[in-house]
Order: C-alpha cells, then structure tokens, then sequence
C-alpha cells in the first residue's frame, strides 16, 4: 500500500458534503436540527477510526531494540482487541490478536506490538491483509526464529446486514519460520493462546 499513487486527500468540507450525500441517500434530510452536526461529528470519527494511515508501522518496532540476554523462549501475547473496518462495506470489524515470536537476538516491548495491532487495524482492511501485515512487520523487524499470528473477529458486515450470521468469528493465521515448519512451536502457541483453532491452519 503506498502513499503516493493516492489521490490527494480532501478538504473536511468535503469529506462532511459527503456525509450529507449519505444522510439523503440513506431518506433523512441532512437540514433536520437533529443531524446539523452529524457530519463534522462523522469526519472527526473517521479521524480516529482510520488513524492508522498516518503511522509508520516499522518506526514503532524499529526504535527500540533490546538485547535479549539469552532469553530464547516463545513471546506470546493474546488477546489484544481491535477495532477495524472491512475494506469491501466500511463496516466494523471487531477482534482480537494472538500474536507471538521466538526471538533470535532481538526483543520488543509488549506495548509497541499492541500499538502496532492497532496502527494495521486503524485502516480500511480485510483481515487477511492485517493478519499478514502483523507478522511480516515483526518478521522484518525483529529477524526471529519465527512468528506466529492468529485473528479471530466479527464482521458487522456479515452480522448487521447481508445474511445476518450473528455469533460468527472469522479466524486467519500466519505462521512463519519456525512456527511454520515445528508443529511443536506452532502448538506451543495454540496452547499459549487457548485456542481451537488446528494445527493445519497457516
Ligand atoms: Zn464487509
């Protein structure tokens, strides 16, 4: 995804025209008192919701590096929710990530992976892209022995509209490195996570 083929971005005016389209596309006169400040409201909304575009993903992992003093164990940290949108309807996707490393020499804070989570999430996404960026970022950055991700999430998409499934979790893993080739790793983690999903899945 880069940046420069895009086209510029428009004003906040505009974004909040936009706005009104909808409320009249949707039946609703955009000039009733009640909706006066919905768009200015629904712009600073999108503001948070897709913050993530304005964030380097490898800057957080890159500025600290840690020596790991030998410590070669499985880092494992699950359920990090996150808010995110589909890509293919703006809709929330709601989850949470299970992610984990084996360290080579290198180690992060647990908190620059949390806030990595969100950066991706914050971003018109589908769940295999986030799933993939996730590990591939951690991948590149800390040079581990392996990566291991798991995303489990619900698509209002597919939960408030469409064939109305609610109840149902999506799941996507990416395995790499050791994680892909040991099942023992790739079961260690299953076990760290307490999750059901098989050791087939990559
Ligand atoms: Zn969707």
């Amino acid at each position: 995804m880069t940046k420069s083929t895009k086209e510029p971005r428009p004003s906040r005016e505009e974004a909040e025209e936009a706005v009104r389209t909808l409320i009249r596309w949707a039946g609703d006169d955009p000039r009733r008192e009640g909706l006066l400040a919905t768009p200015s409201r629904v712009v600073r909304a999108y503001e948070e919701w897709f913050s993530g575009y304005d964030t380097d993903t490898s800057l957080i992992l890159g500025t600290t590096f840690d020596e790991t003093d030998g410590y070669d164990e499985m880092v494992a940290l699950r359920n990090v929710r996150f808010e995110s949108h589909c890509e293919h309807h703006m809709a929330p996707v709601i989850g949470r990530a299970h992610v984990a490393y084996l360290p080579r020499s290198r180690v992060v804070g647990i908190s620059k992976l949390a806030r990595m989570v969100e950066v991706f999430a914050k971003r018109l996404q589908i769940q295999e892209r986030l799933t993939a960026q996730i590990a591939d970022t951690i991948n590149n950055m800390l040079e581990p022995r392996g990566v291991g991700v798991v995303v489990e999430a619900t698509h209002h998409c597919m939960t408030t509209r469409g064939i109305h499934k609610t109840g149902v979790t999506m799941v996507t893993s990416r395995m790499l490195g050791d994680f892909r080739t040991k099942a023992a790793t790739r079961r260690e983690f299953l076990a760290h996570i307490g999750n059901p999903v098989t050791s087939e899945m990559s």
